[in-house]
């Protein structure tokens, strides 16, 4: 029947994929999404073979941010091609997996009921034709909800871990790390927390500043029990390198950005 169909399609796609990380946060406009972008392109640069799999319904950034905006899929006998982003000392093109190359507008705004959301889960995963990865990034929706719950059933017995992205001010927090909690909880491997917007460099002066306060991170993460991966500050070039379709650890691998993804990147 379908589900033992589905279920049988979800594993074999799963039997080819090596670590899969899901990258989460507890609110959306953190930087979830770029961090995902930013770590999935820097384990390709270090040759990997790497998917993302945009599981951000409402937030379906993935092809903006690899450059494929607009463009669309088509099934064909193998599943949904992902998109291949190509750069320049890329040995393996990044494959990007998103909803957004299904829809009919990309403004078109997702309303789905939360049963449409598990199929869309399982449809990331199973019919997408990813091929062999060693990395799989999921880009999940923001929060501990349903779809969370899906995923982490379905990947259930796979190499799987978790990486959070949040702002210095969220993780200060303690409700901010609900997230920490489902990991433990579920007893997912938790590889850290990204703080994104952790400081700015003036352009002016190069001077270093924080726009949010650190006061009471370190507290929290220690009291969680959980370790702070990457710093990656406030960056125009960063968000650019999203809007024009090229993560900046390709584009710019020796900048202060990409510089501060490598550790997040070395502890995948
Ligand atoms: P989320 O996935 O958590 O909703 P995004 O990754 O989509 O967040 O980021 C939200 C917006 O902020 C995007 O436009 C992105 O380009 C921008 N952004 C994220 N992190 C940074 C940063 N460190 N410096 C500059 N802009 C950033």
């Amino acid at each position: 029947d379908k589900g033992q169909h589905e279920k049988k399609l979800i594993e074999s796609r799963l039997a080819e994929i090596g670590q899969i990380i899901m990258v989460m946060a507890n609110k959306g406009g953190v930087g979830k999404s770029t961090v995902s972008a930013n770590v999935a392109a820097g384990l390709a640069a270090q040759g990997y073979r790497v998917g993302v799999a945009d599981a951000d319904i409402h937030g379906p950034n993935q092809s903006r941010f690899f450059g494929f905006v607009g463009e669309r899929i088509r099934l064909s006998k193998k599943g949904l091609p992902p998109k291949a982003f190509e750069y320049d000392g890329l040995e393996h093109p990044v494959k990007v997996g998103s909803l957004g190359f299904m829809m009919e507008h990309d403004d078109t705004p997702i309303v789905w009921r939360d049963a449409y959301k598990h199929d869309f889960m399982h449809h990331l995963i199973g019919s997408f034709d990813w091929g062999p990865l060693d990395f799989l990034v999921i880009d999940m929706p923001p929060g501990t909800g349903n779809e969370l719950i899906t995923l982490a059933d379905m990947l259930e017995g796979h190499d799987v871990a978790a990486l959070l992205a949040t702002t210095p001010q969220e993780v200060a927090l303690m409700d901010s790390l609900k997230a920490v909690r489902f990991c433990q909880e579920r007893g997912l491997p938790l590889i850290g927390v990204v703080e994104n917007m952790a400081g700015v460099t003036c352009p002016h002066c190069s001077g270093h500043f924080h726009v949010f306060p650190r006061n009471h991170l370190a507290k929290a993460l220690e009291s969680a029990d959980v370790n702070s991966v990457a710093q990656i500050p406030l960056s125009p070039a960063l968000s650019s390198g999203s809007d024009t379709g090229a993560p900046i650890v390709v584009t710019d691998p020796e900048g202060p950005e990409a510089l501060a993804f490598a550790p997040a990147i070395a502890a995948c």
